[in-house]
């Protein structure tokens, strides 16, 4: 490996698959976190993997109905209010990029990542043999309305055609695989491939495997600065201490703008702010993990039902807003009446890393020759964590993206 010496920011999803690959291909890696592992968003999420999500967030219409949704306190999507000229930016970045030119190529790059992301989920957890509870029982997409049912299957024949393969399920054949489910739903569609993992345990499993290979983790130990020498970074001061390292990588997540700054480059990173709530041994069991129309998504683990939905754009706030999360349960409710009647023994939020063309930072960063960015993954950080991991190793060892460069560059915007 050329210039051994790694250190990764950040102890998420990302920094700890990044550690897992660069210490197999043999570099000598140091993580460091400024709280604790998975602190970020990277425990507390739905764990799926799902290559039938192949949209970027920016897209045709997405602008219409996010401004239904802006006003409504317990909606989906939303924007902290704040007087902040970056956000500004980043929100009429989004308005160009969603149009249908750039939807297509963001959906031709996230049906090969998935694809690559799928397979790499697959090896890992056949090694792992269930010690973070993977499985592969598909996902549900369930619908209220007999005319958002139809939007749902255009789009399901759309992803057929790509090869994604999924099923369509009349309202009686959705409550026959899942009983839970109430009167009111009209259909669903079951996308096949999709699965699912408990995130925390797979960051615990990450870091053994990362551990077992030599890479050192630090917990509390926050990056507040770089000494940088010609298009070199030389040194990272951090709370504990300073290191010298041959390579760095980001993988900062909702924080890389805030790292960025420290580096003199700009990195649109915005907070998409979402919500978990975690109820324990719930009288109420699903065969597989649901996604709710209104963008909520139910994960079913052994001992627990994790409800998560919402996407407020809030930078790095972490207010939970009690309508909020008094609207997600009550969403799930509409599909499960049985999640009515459940307390969430935790209410959960995290920081979606968001990138205004929806499409993740990843390469070597601009002016420094030993910086590689690995953030922005927004809604799908779990599924192409790993992918994302093993690119980064090679980049490391100094070869290329195969391809995948330009869209990805963090030096893009
Ligand atoms: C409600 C919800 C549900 C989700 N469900 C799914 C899902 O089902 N499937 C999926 O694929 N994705 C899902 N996601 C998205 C996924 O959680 C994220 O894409 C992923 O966690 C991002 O990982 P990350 O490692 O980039 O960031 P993070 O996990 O946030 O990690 C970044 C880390 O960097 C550390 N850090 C920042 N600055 C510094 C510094 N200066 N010094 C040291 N450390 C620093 C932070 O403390 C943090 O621990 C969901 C997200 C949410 C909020």
């Amino acid at each position: 490996m050329k210039g051994r010496d790694v250190i990764v920011i950040g102890a998420g999803v990302l920094g700890l698959s990044v550690a897992y690959h660069a210490a197999l291909s043999g570099a000598d890696v140091t993580v460091v976190e400024k709280a604790e592992i998975g602190s970020g968003s990277s425990s507390g999420n739905a764990g799926l993997v799902v290559p039938s999500f192949f949209e970027p967030l920016p897209s045709p219409g997405v602008i219409r109905e996010a401004l239904g949704q802006v006003l409504d306190p317990e909606g989906f999507f939303g924007i902290r209010p704040r007087l902040d000229p970056s956000l500004l930016r980043w929100l009429l970045q989004f308005a160009r990029f969603s149009n249908r030119g750039h939807y297509t190529k963001a959906v031709n790059l996230f049906l090969r990542l998935n694809e690559e992301g799928l397979e790499d989920h697959l090896r890992m957890a056949a090694a792992a043999g269930g010690q973070y509870g993977f499985s592969q029982k598909g996902l549900l997409f369930l619908f209220l309305s007999q005319e958002r049912f139809d939007e749902g299957k255009r789009k399901a024949e759309r992803g057929s055609r790509e090869g994604i393969a999924s099923q369509v399920l009349s309202g009686d054949e959705v409550r026959d695989q899942e009983p839970g489910a109430g009167e009111r739903v009209a259909g669903g569609i079951r996308y096949c491939k999709d699965a699912m993992l408990q995130p925390a345990l797979f960051l615990q499993y990450l870091r053994n495997q990362a551990e077992r290979l030599g890479a050192k983790i630090l917990s509390k130990t926050e990056v507040y600065g770089f000494r940088k020498n010609r298009g070199r970074v030389t040194a990272l001061l951090t709370t504990r201490g300073v290191h010298k390292p041959d390579q760095v990588v980001l993988a900062t997540g909702a924080w890389t703008r805030t790292v960025g700054r420290l580096l003199g480059v700009n990195l649109p990173v915005e907070g998409g702010k979402g919500i978990s709530l975690t109820f324990r041994n719930p009288q109420l069991a699903l065969r597989q993990p649901l996604i709710l129309d209104e963008h909520v998504a139910i994960s079913p683990f052994p001992d627990a039902l994790r409800v998560t939905g919402v996407l407020e754009l809030a930078g790095l706030d972490m207010t939970l807003d009690p309508a909020r999360v008094d609207g997600l349960q009550r969403k799930a409710a509409a599909y499960l009446p049985g999640v009515n009647a459940l307390q969430p023994e935790e209410v959960w939020r995290g920081l979606r890393p968001c990138v205004p063309d929806g499409l993740p930072l990843l390469g070597r960063l601009r002016p420094y020759g030993n910086v590689i960015v690995a953030s922005g993954h927004d809604t799908r950080g779990i599924s192409l964590g790993l992918v994302t991991g093993r690119y980064v190793a090679r980049m490391l060892n100094g070869e290329s993206l195969q391809g995948l460069e330009k869209m990805l560059s963090p030096n893009r915007f």
